[in-house]
Protein backbone atom coordinates (compact mmCIF):
# COMPACT_ATOMS: atom_id res chain seq x y z
CA UNK A 1 0.00 0.00 0.00
CA UNK A 2 1.37 3.30 -0.72
CA UNK A 3 0.76 6.65 1.62
CA UNK A 4 -2.22 7.74 1.15
CA UNK A 5 -3.52 11.37 1.00
CA UNK A 6 -7.04 11.01 1.45
CA UNK A 7 -9.18 11.70 4.34
CA UNK A 8 -10.51 8.56 6.36
CA UNK A 9 -12.03 7.84 9.51
CA UNK A 10 -10.75 6.53 12.53
CA UNK A 11 -12.63 2.94 11.72
CA UNK A 12 -11.49 3.38 8.54
CA UNK A 13 -7.71 4.07 9.59
CA UNK A 14 -7.34 1.12 12.51
CA UNK A 15 -10.30 -1.47 11.72
CA UNK A 16 -10.76 -1.81 8.33
CA UNK A 17 -9.19 -4.86 7.33
CA UNK A 18 -9.17 -8.63 6.63
CA UNK A 19 -8.29 -9.25 10.40
CA UNK A 20 -10.81 -8.24 12.33
CA UNK A 21 -13.41 -10.76 11.09
CA UNK A 22 -11.61 -13.48 12.83
CA UNK A 23 -9.92 -13.90 16.54
CA UNK A 24 -7.91 -16.75 18.37
CA UNK A 25 -5.64 -18.96 16.51
CA UNK A 26 -7.82 -18.78 13.32
CA UNK A 27 -6.60 -14.85 13.68
CA UNK A 28 -2.67 -16.09 14.27
CA UNK A 29 -2.24 -18.15 11.43
CA UNK A 30 -3.69 -15.29 9.23
CA UNK A 31 -0.90 -12.39 10.78
CA UNK A 32 1.48 -15.25 10.56
CA UNK A 33 0.82 -14.56 6.51
CA UNK A 34 1.01 -11.34 6.67
CA UNK A 35 4.65 -10.98 8.61
CA UNK A 36 6.47 -9.03 6.02
CA UNK A 37 9.85 -10.27 4.94
CA UNK A 38 8.03 -13.77 5.61
CA UNK A 39 9.55 -15.36 2.40
CA UNK A 40 13.11 -13.49 2.22
CA UNK A 41 15.37 -15.81 0.97
CA UNK A 42 19.27 -15.31 1.57
CA UNK A 43 22.76 -16.46 0.42
CA UNK A 44 23.94 -18.94 2.89
CA UNK A 45 26.83 -21.95 2.02
CA UNK A 46 24.58 -24.05 0.30
CA UNK A 47 22.86 -21.91 -2.04
CA UNK A 48 19.75 -19.27 -1.57
CA UNK A 49 17.51 -20.59 1.79
CA UNK A 50 14.62 -19.04 3.51
CA UNK A 51 15.91 -16.88 6.21
CA UNK A 52 15.46 -17.87 9.68
CA UNK A 53 14.67 -15.33 12.33
CA UNK A 54 15.30 -16.12 15.79
CA UNK A 55 16.12 -12.48 17.20
CA UNK A 56 12.44 -11.49 18.50
CA UNK A 57 13.66 -10.46 21.66
CA UNK A 58 15.73 -7.87 19.76
CA UNK A 59 13.03 -6.69 17.71
CA UNK A 60 10.04 -7.88 16.01
CA UNK A 61 8.93 -7.84 12.39
CA UNK A 62 5.56 -6.49 11.45
CA UNK A 63 2.64 -6.83 10.05
CA UNK A 64 1.34 -6.26 6.71
CA UNK A 65 -2.02 -4.74 8.15
CA UNK A 66 0.05 -2.34 10.47
CA UNK A 67 1.73 -1.32 7.65
CA UNK A 68 -1.16 0.20 5.85
CA UNK A 69 -2.34 2.16 9.69
CA UNK A 70 1.71 3.96 9.11
CA UNK A 71 0.20 4.36 5.15
CA UNK A 72 -3.50 5.79 5.98
CA UNK A 73 -2.06 7.86 9.14
CA UNK A 74 0.77 9.23 7.36
CA UNK A 75 -1.60 12.17 5.87
CA UNK A 76 -4.58 12.72 7.88
CA UNK A 77 -5.49 16.32 9.12
CA UNK A 78 -4.46 17.39 13.23
CA UNK A 79 -7.92 16.47 14.50
CA UNK A 80 -7.91 13.16 12.99
CA UNK A 81 -4.19 12.56 14.70
CA UNK A 82 -6.04 13.54 17.94
CA UNK A 83 -8.48 11.31 17.79
CA UNK A 84 -6.57 8.28 16.25
CA UNK A 85 -3.75 9.16 19.76
CA UNK A 86 -7.36 8.96 21.69
CA UNK A 87 -7.84 5.80 19.99
CA UNK A 88 -4.80 3.88 20.80
CA UNK A 89 -4.40 5.57 24.38
CA UNK A 90 -7.62 3.52 25.15
CA UNK A 91 -5.95 0.63 23.56
CA UNK A 92 -3.13 0.79 25.35
CA UNK A 93 -5.04 1.05 29.08
CA UNK A 94 -7.60 -2.26 27.83
CA UNK A 95 -4.32 -4.13 27.02
CA UNK A 96 -2.88 -3.42 30.04
CA UNK A 97 -5.85 -3.64 32.17
CA UNK A 98 -4.82 -0.22 33.70
CA UNK A 99 -8.12 1.69 33.23
CA UNK A 100 -7.34 5.71 32.21
CA UNK A 101 -9.13 6.49 35.64
CA UNK A 102 -5.92 5.19 37.73
CA UNK A 103 -3.07 6.01 34.98
CA UNK A 104 -1.95 8.40 32.95
CA UNK A 105 -0.82 6.66 29.54
CA UNK A 106 2.43 8.88 27.99
CA UNK A 107 3.89 8.00 24.21
CA UNK A 108 7.66 8.30 23.97
CA UNK A 109 9.86 6.77 21.58
CA UNK A 110 10.99 3.92 23.16
CA UNK A 111 11.14 2.14 26.83
CA UNK A 112 14.57 3.72 27.47
CA UNK A 113 13.15 6.93 27.05
CA UNK A 114 10.17 6.25 29.31
CA UNK A 115 12.57 4.26 32.17
CA UNK A 116 14.48 7.42 32.10
CA UNK A 117 11.62 10.39 31.87
CA UNK A 118 10.45 8.07 35.16
CA UNK A 119 13.77 8.42 36.97
CA UNK A 120 13.56 12.00 36.19
CA UNK A 121 9.76 12.10 38.04
CA UNK A 122 11.85 10.48 40.55
CA UNK A 123 14.26 12.98 40.90
CA UNK A 124 11.64 15.83 40.93
CA UNK A 125 10.25 14.18 43.82
CA UNK A 126 10.77 16.90 46.83
CA UNK A 127 9.14 14.76 50.27
CA UNK A 128 11.68 13.06 52.10
CA UNK A 129 14.48 11.88 49.31
CA UNK A 130 17.41 12.15 51.56
CA UNK A 131 18.66 8.58 51.70
CA UNK A 132 16.55 7.51 48.72
CA UNK A 133 17.23 3.76 47.25
CA UNK A 134 16.01 1.85 43.75
CA UNK A 135 15.91 -1.52 44.17
CA UNK A 136 16.36 -3.37 40.66
CA UNK A 137 17.84 -6.88 40.03
CA UNK A 138 20.85 -8.68 38.68
CA UNK A 139 18.30 -9.37 35.17
CA UNK A 140 18.11 -5.81 34.18
CA UNK A 141 18.83 -4.72 31.14
CA UNK A 142 21.10 -1.57 30.77
CA UNK A 143 17.56 0.82 30.30
CA UNK A 144 16.39 -0.59 33.46
CA UNK A 145 19.91 0.03 35.29
CA UNK A 146 21.84 3.25 33.78
CA UNK A 147 18.98 6.07 34.75
CA UNK A 148 18.64 4.60 38.16
CA UNK A 149 23.06 5.37 39.00
CA UNK A 150 22.17 8.77 37.82
CA UNK A 151 19.72 10.06 40.13
CA UNK A 152 21.74 12.99 42.08
CA UNK A 153 21.07 11.71 46.17
CA UNK A 154 19.71 8.28 44.77
CA UNK A 155 21.47 5.13 45.49
CA UNK A 156 20.73 1.66 42.88
CA UNK A 157 21.10 -1.89 45.16
CA UNK A 158 20.77 -5.03 43.05
CA UNK A 159 18.62 -8.14 43.87
CA UNK A 160 20.08 -11.14 43.16
CA UNK A 161 18.95 -14.18 41.52
CA UNK A 162 18.39 -17.86 41.80
CA UNK A 163 20.55 -20.28 39.59
CA UNK A 164 17.30 -20.83 37.53
CA UNK A 165 16.85 -17.29 36.96
CA UNK A 166 14.08 -15.74 39.32
CA UNK A 167 14.17 -13.32 41.91
CA UNK A 168 13.43 -14.81 45.66
CA UNK A 169 10.12 -13.44 46.54
CA UNK A 170 11.57 -14.00 50.63
CA UNK A 171 15.05 -12.23 49.48
CA UNK A 172 13.19 -9.12 48.31
CA UNK A 173 10.74 -8.91 51.58
CA UNK A 174 14.15 -9.19 53.64
CA UNK A 175 15.88 -6.36 51.93
CA UNK A 176 12.66 -4.52 51.96
CA UNK A 177 12.06 -4.57 55.68
CA UNK A 178 16.14 -4.30 56.67
CA UNK A 179 15.49 -0.93 54.90
CA UNK A 180 11.73 0.44 55.51
CA UNK A 181 10.69 -1.34 58.90
CA UNK A 182 13.80 -2.09 60.94
CA UNK A 183 15.61 0.98 59.72
CA UNK A 184 19.17 -1.16 59.41
CA UNK A 185 20.87 1.26 57.18
CA UNK A 186 20.25 4.57 58.78
CA UNK A 187 18.39 6.80 56.80
CA UNK A 188 18.42 5.26 53.53
CA UNK A 189 14.86 3.98 52.49
CA UNK A 190 14.03 1.59 48.82
CA UNK A 191 11.44 3.96 47.47
CA UNK A 192 11.28 1.92 44.12
CA UNK A 193 11.47 -1.77 42.61
CA UNK A 194 12.44 -1.83 38.83
CA UNK A 195 11.89 -5.14 37.61
CA UNK A 196 11.77 -6.76 34.28
CA UNK A 197 8.58 -8.23 33.52
CA UNK A 198 10.81 -10.53 31.31
CA UNK A 199 14.02 -11.27 31.27
CA UNK A 200 16.12 -10.62 27.74
CA UNK A 201 18.53 -13.17 28.58
CA UNK A 202 16.80 -15.73 30.50
CA UNK A 203 13.48 -15.91 29.20
CA UNK A 204 12.12 -15.65 32.95
CA UNK A 205 9.04 -14.21 33.79
CA UNK A 206 9.08 -13.31 37.54
CA UNK A 207 5.72 -12.90 39.70
CA UNK A 208 4.91 -9.42 39.35
CA UNK A 209 1.80 -9.75 41.25
CA UNK A 210 3.44 -11.46 44.12
CA UNK A 211 6.38 -8.66 43.58
CA UNK A 212 3.83 -6.12 43.93
CA UNK A 213 2.21 -6.83 46.92
CA UNK A 214 5.23 -7.47 48.93
CA UNK A 215 6.66 -3.93 47.28
CA UNK A 216 3.56 -2.31 48.60
CA UNK A 217 3.55 -4.02 52.38
CA UNK A 218 6.60 -1.57 52.99
CA UNK A 219 5.55 1.54 50.77
CA UNK A 220 7.84 1.41 48.03
CA UNK A 221 6.15 1.33 44.58
CA UNK A 222 7.20 -0.87 41.17
CA UNK A 223 8.23 0.07 37.99
CA UNK A 224 8.17 -2.89 35.37
CA UNK A 225 9.91 -2.46 32.40
CA UNK A 226 8.11 -4.80 30.32
CA UNK A 227 10.08 -4.38 26.79
CA UNK A 228 10.04 -8.11 26.62
CA UNK A 229 6.30 -8.89 28.17
CA UNK A 230 4.28 -6.70 26.01
CA UNK A 231 4.07 -9.15 23.19
CA UNK A 232 3.68 -12.46 25.33
CA UNK A 233 1.90 -12.65 28.48
CA UNK A 234 -1.53 -10.74 29.52
CA UNK A 235 -0.73 -8.00 31.77
CA UNK A 236 -3.06 -6.70 34.72
CA UNK A 237 -1.47 -3.58 36.42
CA UNK A 238 -4.39 -2.44 38.47
CA UNK A 239 -5.05 -5.97 39.72
CA UNK A 240 -1.18 -6.61 40.08
CA UNK A 241 -0.88 -3.15 41.41
CA UNK A 242 1.85 -2.11 39.36
CA UNK A 243 2.46 1.64 39.55
CA UNK A 244 4.99 2.43 36.43
CA UNK A 245 4.69 0.22 33.19
CA UNK A 246 7.08 0.55 30.57
CA UNK A 247 7.78 -0.46 26.58
CA UNK A 248 8.46 -0.14 22.91
CA UNK A 249 6.25 -0.57 20.12
CA UNK A 250 9.11 -2.52 18.32
CA UNK A 251 8.71 -5.56 20.82
CA UNK A 252 5.52 -5.90 19.87
CA UNK A 253 5.21 -5.85 16.10
CA UNK A 254 4.93 -2.58 14.99
CA UNK A 255 7.96 -0.33 13.72
CA UNK A 256 10.54 1.50 15.89
CA UNK A 257 9.71 5.19 17.11
CA UNK A 258 7.10 4.78 19.92
CA UNK A 259 6.84 3.55 23.19
CA UNK A 260 4.48 4.48 26.00
CA UNK A 261 5.36 5.10 30.19
CA UNK A 262 1.68 4.12 32.55
CA UNK A 263 2.21 5.56 35.14
CA UNK A 264 -0.04 6.36 38.75
CA UNK A 265 -1.75 9.25 38.44
CA UNK A 266 -0.37 11.77 41.11
CA UNK A 267 3.23 10.11 40.13
CA UNK A 268 4.44 12.09 37.55
CA UNK A 269 6.51 15.06 39.48
CA UNK A 270 6.41 17.51 36.52
CA UNK A 271 5.32 21.10 36.16
CA UNK A 272 1.53 21.20 34.36
CA UNK A 273 3.29 23.24 31.92
CA UNK A 274 6.50 20.36 31.72
CA UNK A 275 3.62 17.47 31.43
CA UNK A 276 2.09 19.59 28.08
CA UNK A 277 5.78 19.76 26.56
CA UNK A 278 6.22 15.64 27.95
CA UNK A 279 3.00 14.77 25.93
CA UNK A 280 3.50 16.69 23.07
CA UNK A 281 7.01 15.54 22.17
CA UNK A 282 5.74 12.06 22.42
CA UNK A 283 2.21 12.79 20.65
CA UNK A 284 4.22 13.64 17.48
CA UNK A 285 5.12 10.74 16.18
CA UNK A 286 1.52 10.18 15.51
CA UNK A 287 2.27 7.02 12.57
CA UNK A 288 4.27 5.28 15.69
CA UNK A 289 1.33 5.48 17.83
CA UNK A 290 -1.33 4.50 15.18
CA UNK A 291 0.87 1.40 14.44
CA UNK A 292 1.61 0.52 18.49
CA UNK A 293 -2.84 0.54 18.64
CA UNK A 294 -3.02 -1.76 15.12
CA UNK A 295 -0.65 -4.15 16.53
CA UNK A 296 -1.73 -4.38 19.86
CA UNK A 297 -5.47 -4.98 19.16
CA UNK A 298 -4.62 -7.86 17.10
CA UNK A 299 -2.65 -9.25 19.77
CA UNK A 300 -5.22 -8.75 21.63
CA UNK A 301 -7.76 -10.38 18.96
CA UNK A 302 -5.34 -13.28 18.86
CA UNK A 303 -5.20 -13.40 22.69
CA UNK A 304 -2.41 -13.49 25.24
CA UNK A 305 -3.12 -16.82 26.56
CA UNK A 306 -2.94 -18.63 22.70
CA UNK A 307 1.04 -16.97 22.12
CA UNK A 308 1.97 -17.98 25.50
CA UNK A 309 0.57 -21.59 24.94
CA UNK A 310 2.22 -21.53 21.58
CA UNK A 311 5.57 -20.28 22.79
CA UNK A 312 5.69 -22.67 25.50
CA UNK A 313 5.33 -25.91 22.87
CA UNK A 314 8.25 -24.21 20.40
CA UNK A 315 10.39 -23.68 24.16
CA UNK A 316 9.84 -26.83 25.01
CA UNK A 317 10.90 -28.30 22.30
CA UNK A 318 14.37 -26.03 21.50
CA UNK A 319 15.38 -26.36 25.36
CA UNK A 320 14.92 -30.50 24.99
CA UNK A 321 17.06 -31.00 21.41
CA UNK A 322 19.67 -28.39 22.45
CA UNK A 323 19.97 -29.57 25.51
CA UNK A 324 21.35 -32.74 23.53
CA UNK A 325 23.81 -31.29 22.45
CA UNK A 326 27.51 -32.07 23.68
CA UNK A 327 28.78 -28.82 24.60
CA UNK A 328 25.71 -26.82 25.28
CA UNK A 329 25.02 -25.21 28.13
CA UNK A 330 21.68 -23.73 29.06
CA UNK A 331 21.42 -20.66 31.03
CA UNK A 332 18.79 -20.73 33.48
CA UNK A 333 16.19 -23.12 33.71
CA UNK A 334 16.22 -26.14 31.52
CA UNK A 335 14.13 -28.64 33.02
CA UNK A 336 11.17 -29.02 30.71
CA UNK A 337 9.33 -31.07 33.33
CA UNK A 338 9.64 -28.46 35.86
CA UNK A 339 6.82 -27.00 37.51
CA UNK A 340 8.53 -24.04 36.56
CA UNK A 341 8.91 -23.94 33.35
CA UNK A 342 6.19 -22.21 32.23
CA UNK A 343 7.62 -19.22 33.73
CA UNK A 344 10.35 -19.40 31.11
CA UNK A 345 9.47 -17.67 27.55
CA UNK A 346 10.63 -18.29 24.20
CA UNK A 347 14.23 -16.48 24.41
CA UNK A 348 17.10 -19.03 25.45
CA UNK A 349 20.44 -17.81 26.16
CA UNK A 350 23.51 -20.69 25.87
CA UNK A 351 27.08 -21.34 25.55
CA UNK A 352 28.96 -23.50 23.87
CA UNK A 353 32.24 -25.17 25.15
CA UNK A 354 35.26 -24.29 22.97
CA UNK A 355 32.95 -21.86 20.44
CA UNK A 356 33.29 -18.49 21.41
CA UNK A 357 29.91 -16.95 19.99
CA UNK A 358 30.17 -14.32 17.61
CA UNK A 359 31.41 -17.81 15.93
CA UNK A 360 28.36 -19.53 16.88
CA UNK A 361 26.12 -16.89 15.59
CA UNK A 362 28.36 -16.55 12.69
CA UNK A 363 28.61 -20.09 11.58
CA UNK A 364 24.69 -19.98 12.13
CA UNK A 365 23.93 -16.90 9.85
CA UNK A 366 25.95 -18.54 7.19
CA UNK A 367 23.39 -21.21 7.12
CA UNK A 368 20.66 -18.31 7.21
CA UNK A 369 19.71 -18.66 10.59
CA UNK A 370 19.52 -14.93 12.34
CA UNK A 371 20.61 -14.74 15.78
CA UNK A 372 21.90 -12.75 18.35
CA UNK A 373 25.37 -13.21 20.57
CA UNK A 374 27.07 -10.87 23.27
CA UNK A 375 25.91 -9.70 26.44
CA UNK A 376 22.46 -8.17 25.11
CA UNK A 377 23.59 -4.73 27.35
CA UNK A 378 22.48 -6.66 30.46
CA UNK A 379 26.32 -7.19 31.41
CA UNK A 380 25.92 -7.45 35.08
CA UNK A 381 23.72 -10.13 34.35
CA UNK A 382 26.35 -12.14 31.34
CA UNK A 383 29.20 -11.56 33.73
CA UNK A 384 27.19 -13.34 37.12
CA UNK A 385 25.80 -16.36 34.19
CA UNK A 386 29.58 -16.56 33.10
CA UNK A 387 31.21 -16.48 36.89
CA UNK A 388 33.51 -13.64 35.35
CA UNK A 389 35.52 -12.30 38.61
CA UNK A 390 35.78 -8.40 39.46
CA UNK A 391 40.15 -8.84 38.20
CA UNK A 392 39.21 -11.24 35.14
CA UNK A 393 36.63 -8.15 34.49
CA UNK A 394 39.13 -5.01 34.85
CA UNK A 395 41.79 -7.26 32.63
CA UNK A 396 38.96 -7.42 29.76
CA UNK A 397 38.15 -3.30 30.44
CA UNK A 398 42.12 -3.36 29.41
CA UNK A 399 42.09 -5.74 26.63
CA UNK A 400 38.65 -4.27 25.16
CA UNK A 401 40.84 -0.53 25.30
CA UNK A 402 44.09 -1.56 23.69
CA UNK A 403 41.97 -3.64 21.12
CA UNK A 404 38.54 -2.05 20.28
CA UNK A 405 37.35 -4.57 17.74
CA UNK A 406 38.30 -7.83 19.93
CA UNK A 407 34.88 -10.04 20.70
CA UNK A 408 34.67 -10.54 24.44
CA UNK A 409 32.95 -13.67 25.85
CA UNK A 410 28.95 -13.19 25.97
CA UNK A 411 26.24 -15.65 24.90
CA UNK A 412 24.48 -16.90 21.91
CA UNK A 413 20.54 -15.77 21.99
CA UNK A 414 17.77 -17.21 20.39
CA UNK A 415 14.13 -15.69 20.87
CA UNK A 416 10.96 -16.67 19.31
CA UNK A 417 7.58 -15.05 18.37
CA UNK A 418 5.07 -15.33 16.27
CA UNK A 419 6.29 -16.35 12.87
CA UNK A 420 8.42 -18.57 14.31
CA UNK A 421 7.83 -22.53 13.51
CA UNK A 422 8.80 -25.81 15.18
CA UNK A 423 10.10 -26.30 11.85
CA UNK A 424 12.57 -23.28 12.45
CA UNK A 425 13.76 -25.35 15.71
CA UNK A 426 14.77 -28.43 14.08
CA UNK A 427 16.48 -26.35 11.26
CA UNK A 428 18.30 -24.71 14.03
CA UNK A 429 18.96 -27.44 16.28
CA UNK A 430 20.28 -29.33 12.89
CA UNK A 431 23.08 -26.59 12.45
CA UNK A 432 24.19 -26.51 15.63
CA UNK A 433 24.79 -30.62 15.64
CA UNK A 434 26.40 -30.59 13.17
CA UNK A 435 28.68 -27.46 13.90
CA UNK A 436 30.54 -29.04 16.79
CA UNK A 437 31.89 -31.59 13.98
CA UNK A 438 33.07 -28.40 11.92
CA UNK A 439 35.81 -27.36 13.93
CA UNK A 440 36.77 -24.17 12.05
CA UNK A 441 35.74 -22.04 14.49
CA UNK A 442 36.92 -23.54 17.70
CA UNK A 443 38.90 -21.63 20.00
CA UNK A 444 42.40 -24.19 19.27
CA UNK A 445 41.93 -23.71 15.82
CA UNK A 446 41.45 -19.93 15.74
CA UNK A 447 44.71 -19.96 17.64
CA UNK A 448 46.32 -22.03 15.23
CA UNK A 449 44.54 -20.14 11.98
CA UNK A 450 46.14 -16.50 13.93
CA UNK A 451 49.05 -18.45 13.69
CA UNK A 452 49.53 -19.57 10.37
CA UNK A 453 48.44 -16.49 9.34
CA UNK A 454 50.98 -14.37 10.81
CA UNK A 455 53.39 -17.17 9.44
CA UNK A 456 52.19 -16.19 5.79
CA UNK A 457 52.33 -12.49 6.29
CA UNK A 458 56.28 -12.98 7.72
CA UNK A 459 57.46 -15.77 5.63
CA UNK A 460 54.65 -15.83 3.30
CA UNK A 461 55.49 -16.04 -0.69
N1 LIG B 1 14.42 -3.57 28.52
C1 LIG B 1 14.52 -4.80 28.00
C2 LIG B 1 14.23 -5.98 28.88
C3 LIG B 1 14.89 -4.96 26.67
O1 LIG B 1 14.99 -6.20 26.17
C4 LIG B 1 15.16 -3.82 25.88
C5 LIG B 1 15.58 -3.96 24.44
N2 LIG B 1 16.44 -5.02 24.15
C6 LIG B 1 15.02 -2.57 26.47
C7 LIG B 1 14.65 -2.47 27.79
C8 LIG B 1 15.29 -1.32 25.70
O2 LIG B 1 14.35 -1.16 24.68
P1 LIG B 1 14.48 0.06 23.68
O3 LIG B 1 15.82 -0.03 23.04
O4 LIG B 1 13.38 -0.14 22.71
O5 LIG B 1 14.35 1.31 24.47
Amino acid sequence: MKIGSDKKNLHDILYSDDLVNYNGIELLNKVRQSIIGRNISVPCYAGSRPFIYLDYAATTPTFQQVWNVVCNTWNQPAEMKTEIIREVRSVCAGYLNAPLADYDIIFTSNTTEAINLAAESLHRETKNTTGSVVLNTLLEHNSNDLPWRLIPGYSLIRLNINPEGFIDPVELETLLSDYNLKFLHGKKRIKLVAVSGASNVLGTYNNLEEISRIVHKYEANLLVDAAQLIAHRNIEMKKWGIDYLTFSAHKAYAPFGSGVLVIRKGLLNFSPEEQEKIHYSGEENVVGIAAMGKALSILQNIGLDIIMEEEQILTKKAVDLLSQINGIKIHGIKNTESPLFHKRGGVISFSFKNFMPDVVAKELARNGIGVRYGCHCAHILIKHLLKVPPSLERLQKIIVKVFPRIVLPGVVRISFGIGTSPDDIDVFTRVMAGFSKNSTGSLDSRIKDFVNDRQQEVFGS
